[in-house]
């Protein structure tokens, strides 16, 4: 598997663990956001597993990230 690996939660932005930016490259996400999986990770006691999202261009160029 080429996939991106997920960051660990606690590394996530507010908006990246809520599913309203890109996990990988932090756009926001409007629409066409796809689900990529649960990113796992706790502060202390505090579960923070969230299921996370991507953009489109993150999904479909795996191993390509902060193009443009
Ligand atoms: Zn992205």
């Amino acid at each position: 598997m080429s996939a991106h690996r997920l960051p660990r939660a606690q590394t996530l932005t507010a908006e990246q663990w809520a599913g309203r930016a890109c996990v990988w490259c932090g756009v926001p996400l409007a629409q066409g956001a796809i689900s990529v999986g649960i990113a796992r990770g706790c502060v202390g006691s505090v579960n923070l597993d969230a299921e996370v999202f991507a953009c489109p261009d993150c999904t479909t160029n795996p191993g390509l990230q902060g193009g443009n």
